[in-house]
């Protein structure tokens, strides 16, 4: 594929080196035959070498398609004017002397222009770049000033030595420009390399080429017949591919292209140079002195605009460092100096510091319904409303994701609850999403306090109003939760905990305990046992599992504790149809965290508790929240229409208690539902319970599942209920505790045994 343009690239390079060692040839032959026969053919000869090369080196970057033309204009012009010149002086042999030096200086003058412009256009809008270019410019001219034009003055030269002496220094003003660019390009370009070599080498040329007229005029011959390697360098220069490089390039970066470097380097030394040579006559004492002061002026007014844009830029860093950037909002780490210093300050004073921990509630869900543009932009109408909220004095932080934090003062208790009271206010109005959309944000609030008798630094205030925050979320009442010694208490026992789940589990410090499931008439049958994890804490007792399963949950342990809660349910089940025969095919019902169901080799762990204990697949049930499959992957989906097809039973659990129930059980592929505890609760003491139940029965099989379940069945008023209203499953305290395995297996023998 790539072997077309190589041979290509291949073929230019060796048409190039070609084109390169033909000019070489024929400025050599003609600089001889100038040398052998100045005023004949010689004459000519060079004449005309020097006419194709300058035609090359004029009309090579626009064919070449350097753009813009305004900035290269200058440069064929130039070339123009040099083929004027040698048209006039090698050609047509009598033309006027004044016509050949007129169109060569205008020439050198174009040139200047041009780099002058090259080098505004590479820098764009950057003042700097014109400075620059300017101060170098008369820096060179100032230099050349004091080193020819004084000296030549000064010393034995004719006007005539002061006109070469012109040569040089538009050569070194040419040289500085050339300079200056390449070290605003960043980069290197092979053109402008070229370039800078030959016009160090013309420089050479002119300085020698005007001593050889002052002191040994045999050479002047020779010299000139030397010109035509620069003209062949020049032809070179502008020929070469790279030329194109030298344009606009939005890489390169302001960094470089704003250091005075180049400028103090082209001005200060001059000016230096100026003032350790003596003046010679009345208009160097003008010049001099002009050029110099126009020379600190640019030095200064460089400066200065050098370090306003420093000045600027580190603002600006600063600004970016300590805020974020979607909200505009204070960032983490600026909230955390702030809140060091206000609890500095107010540990010296009467006010108390109150920390507020905000959490947008289902904010994912806005993400993935919306998409994360309009996600973004909620934050922000969120941020917007909540700084509305606040007094002047007040920090508000976006603390990460769609959490913010509030730094307050606040006297008391009361303070900060009216101060959480108008933050809540100022979301109660909906918010516009895509334009159109209006959604309602609701927000679960935490909050510490800090008095100023209170010991306590940042990080710990953050710490207490975050746990905060979660007990709000875990009691889901809206309320706003404030950081109290209860709160310290049993985040105490939490952090304890979870310290020592990880041996627990390692230990096996768990039991599961089985709570039998009824069907039949009268659900007079036990079907299967629910399995139960039960964990007794050497030190502090039994611990309920809603707290160590979430802890599990949250310290990524669940998949361990889950499998050891799978391997129990099934030996356990194992050992009851082992050890009491009459129980028939009963089955255990398994508890799955989400966290579970992503792991994929969780199928695998199932088959294997089951092969282990000796079970078949279909006497193991998994009970499965419905919350937790409403964002349900693809790969977990085929995960449980893989174990359906293997014979496990998959229930949704709770069922009733979410929000997406429909749509997740028209898609979930499920066999059983199991209504939760709240549905049955009321059954008996309220007629519209039995009717809201039926209502749910009647969706749940309209769906096509008929095995519906009934949990927290503890009166047997409730049982009849559900009996008529033909739900053929039921679980609760009425038919059993859940219980350790060997109490099971003793009571089933019990029950034979009477
Ligand atoms: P769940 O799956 O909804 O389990 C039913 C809970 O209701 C159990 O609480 C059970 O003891 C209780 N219960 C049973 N019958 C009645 C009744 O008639 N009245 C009342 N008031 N309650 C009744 P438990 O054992 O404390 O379990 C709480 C939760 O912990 C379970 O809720 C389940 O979500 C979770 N869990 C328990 N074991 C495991 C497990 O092995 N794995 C996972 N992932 N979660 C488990
Ligand atoms: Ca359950
Ligand atoms: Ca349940």
């Amino acid at each position: 594929m790539s072997h077309v343009p190589a041979a290509r690239q291949f073929r230019s390079r060796c048409g190039t080196r070609l084109c390169i060692a033909l000019g070489f040839v024929l400025a050599t032959a003609c600089a001889v035959a100038f040398t052998v026969d100045a005023f004949g053919l010689g004459h000519v000869f060079y004449g005309g070498a020097a006419i194709v090369l300058v035609t090359v080196f004029c009309l090579s970057p626009i064919l070449r398609g350097v753009r813009p033309l305004q900035v290269w204009a200058p440069q064929t012009l130039a070339g123009a004017c040099f083929i004027l010149s040698f048209t006039a002086n090698y050609i047509l042999s009598d033309s006027p002397e004044s016509v050949v030096n007129t169109t060569y200086v205008l020439g050198y003058a174009l040139l200047v222009v041009w780099l002058g412009a090259l080098a505004v256009h590479l820098g764009r809008q950057d003042e700097s770049t014109i400075l620059d270019t300017i101060a170098v410019t008369v820096g060179a001219l100032l230099l050349v000033w004091v080193i020819m034009v004084v000296p030549m003055a000064a010393g034995s030269m004719q006007p005539r030595g002061v006109a070469l002496g012109v040569y040089p220094a538009t050569d070194l003003t040419l040289l500085a420009l050339a300079v200056n660019l390449s070290r605003r390009l960043h980069r290197t370009v092979p053109a402008l390399q070229v370039f800078i070599l030959v016009l160090t080498l013309q420089l050479g040329l002119d300085l020698a080429y005007a001593a050889a007229h002052l002191f040994a005029p045999e050479w002047v011959r020779p010299l000139l017949a030397c010109y035509l390697f620069a003209y062949l360098g020049y032809a070179i220069a502008a020929g070469h591919p790279s030329v194109v490089e030298l344009q606009y390039h939005p890489v390169d970066d302001e960094r470089g292209s704003r250091r005075p470097t180049a400028l103090i380097l082209f001005t200060i030394s001059p000016a230096i140079l100026a003032t350790s040579v003596p003046l010679y006559g009345s208009i160097d004492a003008i010049a001099r002195p002009t050029l110099v002061t126009v020379l600190l002026v640019l030095v200064f007014v460089r400066l200065t605009r050098t370090m306003q844009a420093l000045t600027g830029s580190e603002a600006r860093s600063r600004h970016r460092a300590a805020h974020d950037p979607l909200t505009g909002l204070l960032n983490r780490s600026s909230l955390f100096e702030t809140l060091t210093r206000r609890l500095g300050r107010n540990a010296r004073g009467s006010s108390g510091t109150a920390v507020v921990f905000v959490d947008c509630d289902d904010f994912k869900h806005v993400n993935d319904t919306w998409g994360h543009t309009a996600g973004d932009d909620l934050l922000r109408q969120v941020a917007t409303r909540l700084a509305a909220s606040l007094a002047p004095g007040d920090a508000l932080a976006r603390h990460g994701g769609d959490e913010f934090v509030v730094v307050a003062d606040v006297p008391d208790q009361a303070a900060a609850l009216a101060l959480t009271d108008r933050m809540r206010a100022s979301l109660r109005e909906p918010l516009v999403v895509n334009a159109r959309r209006e959604h309602t944000v609701t927000i679960t609030v935490g909050a510490a306090l800090a008095l100023p008798t209170d010991e306590v630094d940042a990080q710990e205030m953050l710490r207490r109003a975050d746990v905060a925050m979660y007990e709000a979320k875990a009691r889901a009442t809206g309320q706003v939760v404030f950081f109290d010694e209860a709160l310290a208490e049993s985040s105490r026992i939490r952090a304890t905990l979870g310290d020592r789940l990880a041996t627990a589990i390692a230990e096996e410090q768990f039991r599961v305990h089985l709570q039998p499931i009824r069907g039949g008439a009268a659900f007079d049958t036990t079907l299967a046992w629910e399995a139960l994890l039960r964990w007794d804490e050497p030190e502090l007792g039994p611990v309920s599992p809603e707290v160590f399963i979430g802890l599990a949950e949250e310290l990524g342990l669940i998949r361990e504790l889950g499998e050891l809660a799978m391997r129990e349910a099934c030996a356990g089940l194992a050992r009851i149809r082992r050890e009491c025969p009459r129980v028939g095919d009963v089955a255990v019902s398994v508890n799955v965290s989400p966290a579970q169901l992503l792991d994929p080799g969780f199928t695998e762990m199932v088959r294997r508790c089951a092969r282990e204990a000796g079970l078949p697949l279909h006497a193991v049930w998994l009970e499965v929240t419905e919350t937790m499959l409403v964002d349900t992957a693809p790969h977990v989906l085929e995960a449980i229409r893989d174990l359906r097809r293997q014979g496990v039973i998959v229930l949704i659990d709770d069922f009733g208690t979410g929000y997406a129930s429909l749509s997740t059980l028209l898609r979930l592929p499920v066999d059983d539902v199991k209504l939760d505890r709240s549905l049955v609760a009321r059954l008996g003491q309220e007629e519209a319970a039995t009717r809201q139940l039926a209502a749910v029965m009647a969706l749940v099989r309209s769906l096509g599942i008929d095995n519906i379940l009934a949990e927290g069945v503890e009166t047997p008023d409730q049982a009849v209920i559900l009996e008529h209203l033909g739900c053929p499953l039921a679980q609760g305290w009425l038919f059993g505790r859940p219980a350790p395995v060997d109490d099971v297996i003793s009571s089933l023998s019990h029950d034979a045994v009477r």
